[in-house]
């Protein structure tokens, strides 16, 4: 898997020819370093004034397609111009897109009922998140001390079974969370084919991604001729062909695409 620095010239020449290139990010461990808290991690400033430059080129659509709800993600990356996609793409929004998936309201009611059984149930455990997202839910415990980490993964899976089992929720599991997601059809993957299919005109796509849930992402940008960038050290497995090894390497690719149409 190259190093995305170390092939640049030959990929920058393959955006610079582009008419439209789409590039989407994802947010924690992509943007922004990963934390103990998801409240704590704020986009770097230097970051965000790349993303806004970005945003202001024609060449460019600029997007984040996060796990987090819509809402959070917007107020956190806070960047007029871009699309927004929360909760693993199940509600999209910006630059004239609106959309929520048609049946994932349906799901608010009982993962709200999970999300109260998981605080009561979870409320010994130290330094853990119940997020409910209202779309989908998310137990984060890197926060908490690592001999908890079984005892989190079987209380939410004993706690979503009704559901799961029912073939209704299914679990998805990343770094240090643990998820009840809508059991449908749709996940980063799906939300980036709908973003690039209301872009119009087939852009090039670019995901930049850290995660399991970041997989299909990659599949459907590389299926699309697009370059898919997996953010990380590790040689987990992974679709993507391509590699940065931190946040802080993606701040460094922001700023070179900015400066894609200078000679
Ligand atoms: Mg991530």
């Amino acid at each position: 898997m190259p190093h995305l620095l170390n092939v640049w010239p030959a990929v920058s020449r393959r955006l610079a020819s582009a008419p439209r290139v789409l590039l989407l990010f994802d947010y924690d461990g992509t943007l922004t370093p990963i934390v103990a808290r998801p409240e704590i991690a704020t986009l770097p400033e230097e970051t965000r004034r790349s993303l806004t430059a970005l945003a202001g080129m024609d060449r460019f659509v600029v997007g984040v397609v996060s796990g987090r709800g819509l809402a959070d993600l917007e107020a956190l990356v806070a960047v007029p111009g871009l699309v927004y996609a929360g909760n693993h793409g199940l509600e999209i929004s910006g630059r004239g897109m609106e959309f929520v998936h048609p049946e994932a309201p349906a799901f608010e009611a009982s993962l709200a009922e999970v999300a109260k059984s998981l605080e009561r149930e979870l409320a010994e455990v130290p330094g853990i998140v119940v997020d409910n997202k209202r779309l989908t839910l998310t137990v984060h415990f890197r926060g908490a001390p690592d001999r908890y980490a079984a005892q989190v993964d079987g209380t939410v899976a004993a706690t979503a079974a009704p559901y799961v089992d029912a073939g209704k929720m299914k679990i998805t599991r990343g770094k240090k969370v643990v998820e009840v997601r809508p059991n449908l059809d749709w996940g980063k993957g799906k939300a980036i084919e709908k973003i690039r299919e209301d872009c119009g005109g087939s852009p090039l796509p670019v995901f930049f991604g850290d995660d399991q849930t970041d997989e299909d992402g990659f599949v459907v940008v590389q299926d699309a001729g697009g370059l898919a960038v997996y953010v990380g050290l590790t040689r987990q497995p992974t679709k993507a062909l391509h590699q940065l090894e931190s946040p802080a390497e993606v701040g460094l690719v922001l700023d070179l695409l900015a400066r894609l149409d200078q000679p």
